[in-house]
Parts: structure tokens; C-alpha cells; sequence
């Protein structure tokens, strides 16, 4: 079995990926309005789905989009395309999982597809584990472009929209000069503010320095790493931060929901701290592990031999 037997479901319907036809038309592929949320399997448990499927309300209300589906209906969906789809993982592989809700068609498209509403998508993929294994043996290298994050006056960042130009822009200078190394966007005062679907986290002596949430998206992952450090008793500040922040940290890493935690190696070449992962960010690795019940690092690291 392959991808080619993945199933998602369109419209109302479970339908093998192929099948899933989006019209061009559409007002998600004409303007990139529509959200988008994704959430991960840990030895094929779906994480926080609950939690994802509330932000992704959250960007549909901001946006002004009527999915035509309750929040309940969509956790059920999503429980539903990852049970048809398990069978096809190999049992240590996990899935992305993601929902996708677009305004649906201009009217004047109405006349040869007669679709009233909002196109719904739920679907899943295997997450990149063999490409993304190095970055837990070496650390990630991130850069940052001269490309701003969009600031809030122009475009909420913790809305999770369809389109991330505005991250991709900033990922495209990046890769010009270094292929593999992730950037991380400052935002328009000069300030870290995250990367094209990470979090960023600075460890100074002992406490956890993140930017403020009104300039990034809240990244599940991000506000999981907040809650287990102050469980164990750290300090976690949200704040502006920059570059000499960064440069002088400690330890620094990414947040996300496929990544979960990875240290950072250096940021525009500058190394940060002495070991990779540095202690805070190691005994978080350890307890976001306890708190999935799941390795994570393991199943990354065992694609390196
Ligand atoms: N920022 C952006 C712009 C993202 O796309 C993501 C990925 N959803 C994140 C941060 C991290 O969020 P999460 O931990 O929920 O994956």
C-alpha cells in the first residue's frame, strides 16, 4: 500500500486523495483565503486534536468563514481520515494531520460547480522523519532574512491562513545562502518573531525567553513546552526579544508540532551554548516525551543509521 491509497475527506465525503479535485476557482487557491491547522500522531494517537481544532475556529472567525461544520463534527472527521488511514503507516511512522477550510467558490463559479459553501478538506501524510532526523544530531541552523514578519496592523500572525508568502519569502533568502538552514523572521521592530512553522525559545540562565503571542502564532507545541517547563519549576517570560538576545543565549530552540522540541545550533552563524541540547532544553525534550508518552527523538535519530 502506498499514498495513492490514502484516503481524505472532501466535501462531506471519505475519498481516495486523487478524488480530492479543488476547483480553480476557489477562493483558497485564488487568494489563498482559507485557514488551515495541523496537528500530529505519536505511535498513531492523535496529539492535543481538540486544541488544534479550537485554533483553527479561532482563525475561521477571525477570517469571517462559516466551515458548515461544528467543532465536534470536525474532531470526529479527523478521528475518522486517521483510522482509515493508519493501516497505511509502517508502525514506526506517525502522520501529519491536518484540516483545511477555504471560503469555498466565487459565485460566479456556482454555475458549472454548484458547491454553496466552504470547501472542506481533512487529511494526513506521513511526517518527513528520515530529512528532518539530522537536525537532532547537529542542531538546526537558523538565519534571519531581511523579510519582516507580517505585523499585526496588517495581518493577525496567530491566524493559521493559507497563505505564507510572507514566510516563504523570508525562507527562500535564507536557503539562497545557506540550503539547509531554517529561517526565523524578525518582526517589523527588529524583534525575533518565528519561522515558517516553528516557535523559537532562548534559555538564559535557567529561564525560557519566547516572544509574545500577539506577534506569532501560538503554537500548540510552544504553549506545551510553556506549561511542562513551569511544571518543573522554570521561569518562562514572553517578551520582545532579539538578535543580541539570541546570540548571547544559552541554549535556543524550535517548537512545532512535527519537530515537537529540536535544539538550535546557531542563528545567522553565531553558535549558541556548548552542548547540543543544552540541559534546559534536554530535561524539556525528556519531559515532552514523558507527557506524549512517546520518543520522539528515538524515532527521528533511528533514521540516521
Ligand atoms: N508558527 C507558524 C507560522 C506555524 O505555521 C506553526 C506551525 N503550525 C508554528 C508556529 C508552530 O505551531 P504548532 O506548535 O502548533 O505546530
Amino acid at each position: 500500500m502506498s499514498g495513492a491509497d490514502r484516503i481524505a475527506y472532501f466535501n462531506g465525503r471519505y475519498v481516495p486523495e486523487r478524488e480530492v479535485l479543488v476547483p480553480f476557482r476557489d477562493r483558497g487557491f485564488k487568494y489563498g483565503d482559507a485557514v488551515f491547522d495541523t496537528t500530529r500522531t505519536f505511535g498513531h494517537r492523535v496529539f492535543k486534536l481538540a486544541e488544534h481544532v479550537e485554533r483553527l475556529y479561532r482563525s475561521l472567525r477571525y477570517l469571517r468563514i462559516d466551515p458548515g461544520l461544528t467543532q465536534d463534527a470536525i474532531v470526529e472527521i479527523t478521528g475518522e481520515v486517521v483510522r482509515r488511514n493508519l493501516p497505511l503507516l509502517e508502525p514506526d511512522e506517525d502522520y501529519w494531520v491536518t484540516q483545511r477550510v477555504s471560503r469555498g467558490l466565487d459565485p460566479s463559479a456556482r454555475e458549472i460547480w454548484p458547491q454553496p459553501g466552504a470547501t472542506v478538506i481533512v487529511e494526513c501524510v506521513p511526517l518527513p522523519l528520515r530529512e528532518r532526523a539530522p537536525l537532532y544530531r547537529d542542531g538546526i541552523r537558523v538565519m534571519t532574512p531581511s523579510v519582516r514578519r507580517t505585523p499585526p496592523e496588517a495581518l493577525s500572525p496567530r491566524v493559521k491562513t493559507h497563505n505564507y508568502l510572507n514566510l516563504i519569502a523570508g525562507g527562500l533568502e535564507v536557503s539562497a545562502q545557506d540550503p539547509s538552514a531554517w529561517a526565523v523572521l524578525l518582526d517589523t521592530s527588529g524583534n525575533l518573531a518565528e519561522g515558517m512553522g516553528s516557535n523559537i525559545f532562548l534559555v538564559h540562565k535557567g529561564t525560557l525567553l519566547t516572544p509574545r503571542e500577539q506577534a506569532v502564532l501560538s503554537g500548540i507545541s510552544r504553549e506545551t513546552v510553556i506549561d511542562l517547563a513551569r511544571e518543573a519549576g522554570l521561569q518562562v517570560v514572553e517578551k520582545d526579544i532579539d538578535l543580541y538576545d539570541a546570540y548571547t543565549a544559552d541554549e535556543a530552540f524550535l517548537t512545532s508540532t512535527s519537530l515537537c522540541i529540536c535544539p538550535i545550533a546557531s542563528v545567522n552563524g553565531a553558535k549558541i551554548g556548548n552542548a547540543l541540547p543544552g540541559p534546559v532544553t534536554r530535561q524539556l525534550t525528556e519531559a515532552y516525551c514523558r507527557f506524549v508518552d512517546f520518543d520522539f527523538v528515538g524515532q527521528y535519530l533511528k533514521r540516521l543509521s
